[in-house]
């Protein structure tokens, strides 16, 4: 079957036809609908050698067109983490498919969904009914949240403790509006004022960076930087010494695009427990579901902030490339073949 995937290679976007392989047993064949623009891609995009092909896309929803399996029937609306891991070894059954060595990546070299067909394994895929495909693509954003909460639940953070989420794009917000839903007590630090603008709306506690620096008081328990590479500037890795206390913990969501320097006396001095977060496990994804199901449409409709035709793949990425008056983009793949 001939199929169509946008490729990105000597800094630019390239349309092309590819053939897919039949249907093996265990396997669906989806028609993409949607595919949402990730800080990550922007980041592999931008530091990937020029002769190398990048095949980006990994926040998706898709329909079932064709199965060979017993979970999944033609016309269920699916999604995915950006792992699919094997399935099989100790690592997935550890409900740890992140860390899975033997699967493969969406998003990466080999297979993106920027496309309009593509067949995935369905023991990956999860099912969703009752949202909205716009809500559908955000999910595994809200998933890379619901992670955050866990990891750093998994470190000690409570309620008591006093959380800071650095930096406002969609994974800071949401990583918010989650912990705002359990309760904890937070501060979401940004500067963008779009940015600021739209956690407002969303009524969260948001403080504006150059505020935040005011008040050498204010340090964190809890610290969970969602800034990535906070375009260009390193995230939160430069206000480590001004946010932290003794024994502040620090989850690190993204990349950073330049090398970080290990201050290893400051980290030594303050007992700084530093945790790196590698996507997360389909679990998560699934419990992701579960939570925002009934009150994820508002979200999504603020989330979302530009949408793109499938031919206009190149803009869609400039626009998110120049990181300005914007929160998520989505590309439209489905109407291409309306
Ligand atoms: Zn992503
Ligand atoms: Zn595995």
């Amino acid at each position: 079957m001939k199929i169509t995937e946008w490729k990105f290679s000597h800094k630019a976007f390239l349309k092309s036809d590819l053939t897919l392989p039949s249907l093996q047993d265990g396997e669906v064949l989806i028609s993409v609908e949607k595919v949402g623009i990730c800080g990550s891609d922007l980041f592999a995009m931008e530091t990937v050698a020029d002769d190398s092909v990048l095949r980006l896309g990994h926040e998706w929803v898709g329909r079932v067109v064709e199965s060979l399996c017993d979970s999944l029937e033609v016309g269920d609306l699916v999604t995915s983490t950006a792992v699919m891991g094997c399935g099989a070894c100790k690592i997935c059954h550890d409900e740890k498919s992140n860390l899975c060595q033997k699967g493969f990546s969406l998003g990466g070299k080999d297979i993106g969904m920027i496309r309009t067909k593509a067949i995935l394994p369905a023991s990956q895929l999860l099912k969703v009914t009752d949202f909205s495909l716009n809500e559908i693509v955000l999910l595994e954003v809200a998933a890379v949240a619901e992670e955050a909460l866990s990891q750093i639940s998994k470190l000690g953070a409570t309620k008591d403790h006093r959380t800071l989420i650095f930096g406002g794009g969609p994974v800071g917000i949401l990583t918010a509006l989650r912990i705002k839903e359990e309760g904890f007590n937070y501060t979401l630090i940004e500067t963008d004022r779009y940015r600021i603008q739209m956690a407002k709306d969303l009524e969260l506690n948001i403080l504006p960076l150059p505020m935040a620096l005011t008040d050498s008081e204010s340090t964190f328990d809890y610290i969970i930087d969602t800034s990535g590479d906070g375009h260009d500037k390193n995230g939160f890795w430069k206000y480590m010494n001004f946010f932290t206390h003794m024994s502040s913990h620090c989850l690190i969501v993204g990349k950073y695009k330049r090398e970080v320097e290990i201050n290893s006396n400051l980290l030594a001095m303050k007992n700084i427990t530093l945790k790196w977060m590698r996507g997360m496990p389909k679990e998560t994804l699934d419990r992701a579901i579960v939570f925002w199901k009934g009150k994820f449409e508002v979200i999504a409709s603020k989330i979302i902030s530009h949408e793109f035709h499938f031919d206009n793949v190149q803009e869609a990425f400039d626009k998110a490339l120049i990181r300005d008056e914007c929160m998520k983009i989505v590309i439209n793949v489905a109407e291409e073949e309306v």
